[in-house]
């Protein structure tokens, strides 16, 4: 036994502490500034970042979160191919440009053309010839417009003599005039041959005002990070997620201080260069000093604390999520990581001690999990809407984890789940959230919360935050003196 029983440390979390009010001169909540960094060189304007689960992250929640400065991290439970298309629809649903436009050719028929707008979720698909010469337009509106199927696009398409295009290197200013003045919504680009250099479409440049926030990357594009597992494909799957333009790769594994995950994080750092790498999880100093010297650009910290996880239950391991985000920060300060706090927000105010304690973003899991962007699937119980979601170390998820594996071992459907069932030691469960609408809605609480903490600690910005914090333990009944009390709450 390491250390000894008279010195048994005390581990805290969220609801064990309160931020002591400090004077203030933060003359508004709009006031304070919540900028931060996901990992070294990716900047957030809020610091909330969407879990790498199948009922919470897919390319919807990725879009939306991004939008309004955050970021969504693409869980690894899906194809190698389903993954990357995922990442591409991030990268492709908005930017100045779109640098490689959804193209076909002029013998496609009306069927093919509707199938890839519905799936690769586009407006309109640019028409090509050998060279990538522009040969028309066809749009969404153009297809719903026509009935036969089998028709060829080249004769339903706005034909390059019609076509509104402009020359590879317009400026925004020349492009959003030249939209507006032949009342056109798509603008291909085209070099001096004639052959396409993407798209420019009003919706992008609508867009652009809408969500000043929005984490962009140097091409006007959405960024998105995506999950990498440490057995198996996680290489080739690196390889092909940083190809399609993911911003960064999130090596995910429950254990994160372990050879396996360093050893992945080298490995991709060595193979890949120039990409962010985050690593985790780990809940001690020792554990976010290791994955900083093997090259992480975020340590992610949480070990038990997530909604839906029983990881300390079922192992007895784990370290209170405040006590795990304070010692990891500790550790990488001086390196420059950050530290993001995974796991065990429930409520706005747990943002702001999160941070307050050291984390330069939290990743919301279950909060998330109840709004329309997740992928996760709704129910309806006693007249009101919920929608499921599940730890990845859940039995559900593993039997479907490994479904989606089996065709590789040949075993059939009913011997792989007697296995399962036999083998499996979940650490996560299964479970319904209350239908919560947007996910706008539910970070307008949570930043609206860390803003209004922000000025009770006397802090413009996120780093006085941190150094004007100070934590206070609390009792149970302080708990339940923080809490509504003694009368019938209404709403
Ligand atoms: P939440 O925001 O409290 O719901 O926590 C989300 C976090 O829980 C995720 O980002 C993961 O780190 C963690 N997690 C997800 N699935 C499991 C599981 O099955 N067991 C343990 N932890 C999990």
């Amino acid at each position: 036994m390491q250390g000894s029983r008279s010195d048994l440390r005390v581990g805290l979390t969220f609801d064990d502490v309160l931020l002591v009010p400090k004077f203030s001169d933060v003359k508004s909540r709009r006031d304070a500034d919540t900028r931060t960094r996901f990992s070294r060189r990716i900047e957030l304007a809020i610091p909330i970042v969407s879990a790498n689960m199948d009922t919470v992250t897919e390319s919807a929640m990725a879009i939306a979160l991004a939008r309004l400065g955050g970021i969504g991290v693409i869980h690894r439970f899906l194809t190698l191919e389903e993954q990357v298309s995922e990442v591409l629809k991030v990268k492709r649903s908005e930017g100045v440009v779109i640098e490689d436009p959804v193209t076909l050719g002029p013998e496609a028929t009306v069927r093919t053309a509707v199938k890839l707008i519905r799936d690769r979720e586009v407006g309109g698909i640019v028409i090509i010839g050998p060279g990538r010469k522009v040969l028309g337009l066809v749009t969404r509106r153009d297809m719903t417009m026509e009935e036969d199927p089998d028709r060829k696009v080249e004769e339903v398409m706005t034909p390059r003599s019609k076509l509104i295009t402009a020359r590879r290197g317009v400026t925004l200013e020349e492009a959003k005039e030249i939209l507006r003045a032949n009342k056109v919504e798509k603008l291909p680009l085209v070099d001096a041959k004639g052959s396409l250099a993407g798209l420019i479409t009003s919706k992008d440049i609508t867009k652009r005002k809408q969500f000043p926030l929005a984490t962009k990357d140097s091409k006007g594009r959405l960024r998105v990070a995506a999950a990498v597992g440490v057995k198996g494909d996680q290489m080739e799957r690196s390889r092909k997620l940083f190809d399609a333009g993911a911003d960064a790769l999130v090596v995910d594994v429950a254990h994160g201080h372990s050879s396996r995950a360093i050893d992945t994080l080298r490995e991709i750092k060595r193979s890949l260069g120039d990409v962010e790498v985050v690593a985790g999880n780990v809940a001690t100093a020792k554990g976010a000093a290791d994955l900083v010297k093997a090259g992480a650009d975020a340590v992610k910290v949480g070990v038990g604390a997530g909604s839906i996880c029983v990881t300390r239950v079922v192992t007895g391991s784990g370290v209170p999520q405040l006590t795990a985000i304070m010692d990891s920060a500790d550790a990488a300060a001086d390196s420059g990581v950050p530290i993001i706090g995974d796991g065990g927000i429930r409520n706005p105010g747990d943002v702001t001690k999160a941070v307050a304690a050291g984390a330069s973003s939290v990743m919301i899991g279950s909060l998330f999990a109840g709004t329309e962007e997740s992928p996760g699937p709704t129910v309806f119980r006693e007249g009101a809407r919920y929608k499921l979601t599940r730890g990845m170390a859940s039995l559900a998820a593993t039997l479907d984890r490994r479904m989606r594996e089996s065709k590789a071992t040949g075993l059939s459907e009913d011997e792989l789940i007697g296995e399962i069932v036999e083998e499996s030691v979940p650490e996560g469960v299964e479970g319904m959230i209350p239908y919560r609408g947007r996910v706008e809605e539910v970070v307008k609480q949570l930043v609206g919360g860390l803003r209004s903490g922000m000025s009770y600690s006397g802090a413009h910005d996120l780093p006085e935050l941190r150094r004007n914090a100070e934590f206070m333990r609390i009792t149970t009944a302080g708990l339940a003196e923080s809490l509504p009390h003694d009368i019938q709450r209404v709403f």
